[in-house]
């Protein structure tokens, strides 16, 4: 953080806040008495006990060792005043277009603030995209140590960190072409340079990818794809090159792209329909041209028609986009587009998994530093109010449910990319050593994970808005306790990278159709080795036992019109049934008398005041909520 803001202060930075100082509204002093101490967010690393769990779950003590200080520095300024002074800037000035400029010459440039950009840049320089700098550094745990990064990071970016998933998600595929011997010199020329530039983890190189997929006509079905692209390679004398001297592309693209998070990228990843049906192109966002004789450039035959009015992720420039005679290359075989995209998807949607829990994550954290000030019924502070607590514990149960979750995918992801496997094992061997196996766990749970972490954020960070009152329901300048926002922000994955449905048909597609028969004996063999034969923990093994047997019927009893129907249902028993095995894996490893305590309300059928004790149940729900042992809590 320093190193990156001395950087930015070489350059701009300095003017800049003279600048925004000149300009600020003067304040009138008002001495008001406090009636609640301030609250302030504390360094997830300590005070998130879900993420230090995670880390001793999924990192050898040697690896954990050597990324704790990187992974400190990134807790300790997610969480600063400067990071939440730039999210402020972002959400104050959201992006723009300049349509035309000073002589009437139409332009449509997109302006984006200050903030913004040094938020975009910040997580550039922290690896967020840049895997094959943190794999080499990590052996084989850089997938681990970035999505942990993407985790405490999202909820600090203003948004920007989906630029970086984006540019990760994209470079996947590109590295996935790289890996083959088939392509051509030129492509495989230009592939590598936007590949060297998306995993960047430098800010002046560094670049974001557009994923440019849904239409008027639909984005959960691609079918109605108007965009078409036709083969006219330049004529021989016509070196027409993009803003980084590659030729332009012999591919020209024309339509409307309805939703485009990616306005400001370098490149994009667009699909369009041929003569061989829907296919994936590679487009440069600008082209290289001269006007009165000085070089420049201008779009690639590309207009920003208008920015998208949003509920949430404000700061992030979402517009409509016309194609007019873009030129790109193709990506893979024409055609087969769908199977290109896929690859990106495979990506993206365990980063959003991961990404949205933390936002949930840093509400809860909100949550948490509030009802430790906060007093109400005549003083009480609400740390010691049973009733807020036991909201508060059930949260975080689910908040410690899909961190297992999230994190077991993305560790399905680290095996199914690497060539070879990571030198050590993880602490908790919890991913199959048949590769087979893995890909079909992750085939399976990728889209479960990140539809049940999508819905269950929304209930999280609700939950936070609701923990603070009045002041949560604000849009508060202090960013740290603007929980609104980062409600308003999870709500976005609900329906972006797949709808929850739409991910709801894909899970029993995985269950009931072609590979579905591996799929389920590849889960199967995974119950049965995961699940804890702890004595302790047997009446909840023996639940989850009981849940995967019966999933297993509902699956090869009923047709796949009907399941799909109930799409939603299975999807909910398959997250149930992972994250109470993962839980209990998890709880098994050390005995944690909260990890176990979390674990049973999980999987537990919830009934009618099962217990009796306030005191008890009291101490284990602030337990929950702040740890083990909650030292500031005192003598009650
Ligand atoms: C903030 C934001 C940013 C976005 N950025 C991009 C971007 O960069 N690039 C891009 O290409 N798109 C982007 N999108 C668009 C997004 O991918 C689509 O909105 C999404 O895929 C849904 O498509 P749709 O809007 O056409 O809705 P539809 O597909 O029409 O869906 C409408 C409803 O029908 C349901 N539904 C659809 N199909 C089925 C089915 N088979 N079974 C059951 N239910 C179904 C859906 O669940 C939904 O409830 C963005 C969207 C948002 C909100």
């Amino acid at each position: 953080m320093l190193q990156f803001i001395q950087r930015v202060q070489t350059n701009t930075w300095r003017d800049l806040s003279k600048l925004t100082k000149t300009t600020q509204i003067t304040t009138i002093e008002v001495t008001e008495k406090k009636t609640t101490e301030n609250a302030r967010l504390e360094n997830p690393l300590r005070d998130d006990v879900a993420f230090a769990r995670i880390l001793d779950a999924y990192l050898p003590p040697q690896i954990k060792e050597r990324a704790e200080g990187e992974l400190a520095a990134l807790c300790e300024a997610a969480v600063s005043e400067q990071v939440m002074d730039w999210i402020a800037e972002a959400e104050r000035c959201p992006a723009q277009i300049q349509h035309w400029d000073a002589w009437g010459v139409k332009k449509d440039e997109l302006v984006t603030s200050q903030g913004w950009k040094y938020l975009w840049q910040y997580g550039i320089s922290e690896r967020l995209a840049a895997l094959p700098s943190l794999d080499q550094e990590y052996e084989g745990y850089g997938r681990i140590i970035q999505l942990l990064k993407g985790h405490i990071y999202g909820p600090s970016s203003a948004t920007s960190g989906f630029h970086l998933i984006l540019a990760d998600g994209v470079a996947a595929l590109l590295l996935s072409h790289l890996r083959e011997s088939k392509i051509d010199k030129s492509t495989r020329a230009l592939f590598q340079y936007a590949y060297d530039r998306l995993t960047s983890p430098d800010p002046q190189k560094g670049w974001a990818s557009g994923l440019w997929m849904t239409e008027r006509g639909g984005g959960s079905d691609l079918t109605p794809t108007e965009t078409t692209a036709t083969y006219s390679p330049l004529s021989p004398d016509d070196d027409s090159k993009d803003a980084d001297g590659f030729p332009l592309g012999p591919w020209v693209l024309n339509g409307l792209k309805w939703f485009s998070t990616g306005t400001e990228a370098n490149m994009a990843i667009a699909v369009a329909r041929t003569e061989k049906g829907l296919s994936a192109f590679y487009v440069p966002m600008r082209r290289a041209v001269t006007v009165d004789g000085a070089p420049t450039t201008e779009l690639n035959g590309v207009r920003i028609r208008r920015l998208k009015k949003k509920l949430g992720t404000k700061p992030l420039p979402t517009s409509e986009l016309e194609l007019n005679g873009m030129r790109g290359w193709l990506v893979g075989k024409e055609g087969k587009g769908i199977n290109e995209i896929g690859i990106v998807l495979n990506v993206t949607r365990v980063h959003l998994a991961v990404g949205v829990v933390g936002y949930a994550g840093r509400a809860l954290a909100a949550a948490r530093a509030f009802a430790k000030v906060r007093k109400v019924a005549r003083g009480t502070p609400l740390s010691r109010v049973p009733l807020h607590m036991r909201s508060l514990a059930r949260a975080h149960v689910a908040y410690r449910a899909h961190m297992m979750l999230g994190f077991f995918v993305t560790a399905l992801l680290a095996k199914s990319e690497q060539q070879k496997q990571p030198s050590t094992p993880a602490v908790l061997e919890l991913v199959p050593k048949s590769s087979q196996d893995a890909s079909c766990l992750l085939r399976l749970l990728g889209s479960v994970s990140k539809a049940s972490a999508a819905m269950d954020a929304c209930s999280m960070t609700q939950c936070a808005v609701e923990s603070l009152g009045g002041v949560g329901y604000l849009e508060n300048e202090e960013m740290a306790f603007n929980v609104s926002r980062l409600w308003r922000d999870a709500v976005a994955t609900l329906i972006g990278e797949g709808t929850v449905d739409v991910l709801a048909t894909d899970v029993v597609k995985v269950m009931k159709g072609k590979i579905g028969s591996y799929v389920m004996a590849a889960f199967g063999r995974w119950v049965k080795a995961t699940l804890p034969s702890k004595e302790s923990l047997a009446p909840e093994a023996a639940i989850m036992t009981q849940q995967w047997a019966e999933l297993q019927t509902a699956i090869s009893k009923n047709s796949m019109e009907y399941l799909t129907m109930n799409g939603r249902e299975i999807m909910d028993r398959v997250c149930k049934l992972s994250t109470g095995i993962l839980l209990l894996a998890d709880a098994a490893r050390d005995d944690n008398p909260v990890a176990i305590e979390v674990a049973r309300r999980w999987i537990r059928p919830t009934t009618l005041l099962s217990g009796s004790s306030v005191e008890q149940e009291l101490m284990f729900d602030q337990q929950i909520v702040f740890g083990n042992q909650p030292t500031w809590l005192g003598e009650p």
